[in-house]
């Protein structure tokens, strides 16, 4: 078998899709991307394509020593995504091609479904709730909300309080039975995070994201003494990015199959934090093919813990997960979990048409300012 061509979907509201085509009519799907510069992951699609037109599709692992070590200059989010999104496609050929479903090939299941959360937003605790009470009526364990806004350098005894209030509003709908994970989304300077880690302890998150940025993850090990379970790694994109914050204490490893070398190094990156008793909640607030690629991973991996998924998230605003699926019976979840199928590859049947038939969009994240005027994260 060889690979025959390779082309890329770029798909609101803010997706890359890349399709692998082979001379025995198997086609595999991936889905490479940088939120806000698909474009430019789209191009990076384009120069590894040079390289594997020709090549055989079942050399997975071959090819990513190649398409990652390559080119002398390594890592960083667009080489790594651009890799991710053909290791994804390489996988579902594979599977298609050996009849099977990708976790049978990763070594079979280790459970039979995956739990995963929902995204509740709202500036106020009584839409908080109000968000999370439609998530626990819709069967869902576990939700995930925003700490903040738009932060000053050092918060204010009012953002504090809001924080609380607003999760505390989240757990109060919850019970003690469901759990909430707070993203602070790398907003949290290091001069606020310890104070406000502890102010939501008492409200026992599941763990909060990204109390810090990645380039500041030197300091990870100064807020890991605290009782809250400390989460990172959207923005880590190998083993190489991700040993420094386990060794850091963090409690939780999310790296993303879209951005983190794919479901090979994923795989890898979830061997590596089980070595730290770490477990993995693959981020995810991408399209159906990330998706597929995540479960397929949850399904093989012993230290897992939970999946995000990006239904009814506020960047779907133009289109959702299910518009480009011909059948979405894999993201059909009951009681909060996505059920395990033998379909064979990614177990995700994409609507080919569709995808063809969607408008490109120029999605770019929000560019925040201080009230004085200068650079605020978002
Ligand atoms: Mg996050």
């Amino acid at each position: 078998m060889k690979i025959d061509r390779i082309e890329t979907f770029l798909v609101p509201p803010r997706w890359l899709f890349c399709r692998i085509e082979t001379d025995e009519g198997i086609v595999g799907w991936g889905e490479p991307v940088v939120e806000g510069r698909a474009e430019v992951v789209r191009a990076a699609v384009e120069t590894a394509a040079e390289y594997l037109v020709g090549a055989d599709p079942l050399r997975i692992e071959d090819h990513w020593q190649v398409l990652t070590k390559g080119t002398f200059y390594r890592g960083g989010p667009v080489l790594s995504s651009a890799v991710a999104g053909i290791d994804q496609a390489l996988w579902d050929i594979a599977g298609k091609a050996y009849g099977a479903p990708v976790h049978r090939l990763l070594g079979g299941p280790v459970r039979d479904r995956v739990r995963v959360y929902t995204w509740v937003g709202g500036d106020d605790p009584a839409e908080i709730a109000d968000s999370v009470a439609a998530a626990v009526e819709a069967g869902f364990t576990a939700v995930k909300m925003n700490g903040f806004g738009r932060l000053p350098r050092i918060a204010t005894a009012a953002d504090i309080a809001g924080l609380v209030d607003r999760v505390s509003a989240a757990r109060a709908a919850l019970g003690p039975d469901r759990d909430v994970a707070v993203d602070f989304h790398g907003r949290v300077a290091w001069s606020t995070a310890p104070r406000a880690l502890a102010a939501v302890a008492e409200a026992h998150p599941l763990f909060v994201e990204e109390p810090l940025l990645p380039e500041y993850g030197h300091q990870l090990g100064r807020l890991t003494g605290t009782p809250v379970p400390i989460a990172t790694g959207e923005r880590l994109y190998s083993r190489t990015d991700f040993l420094p914050a386990l060794r850091a204490g963090i409690a939780v490893a999310q790296p993303d199959l879209s951005h983190a070398g794919g479901i090979s190094e994923v795989r890898r990156i979830g061997a590596l934090a089980e070595t730290f008793d770490v477990p993995l909640a693959p981020h995810c607030p991408l399209g159906p093919v990330a998706l597929a690629a995540s479960l397929q991973v949850d399904f093989a991996t012993p230290n897992f813990l939970i999946q995000e998924q990006s239904m009814g998230i506020h960047y779907n605003t133009t289109n959702d997960l299910l518009d480009y699926v011909a059948d979405p019976a894999p993201f059909r979840f009951t009681d909060g979990y996505a059920p395990r199928t033998e379909e064979p590859g990614l177990g995700v049947t994409l609507d080919e048409s569709a995808i063809r038939a969607a408008d490109r969009h120029a999605w770019r994240n929000p560019v925040w300012r201080h009230d004085d005027g200068s650079f605020a994260e978002w």
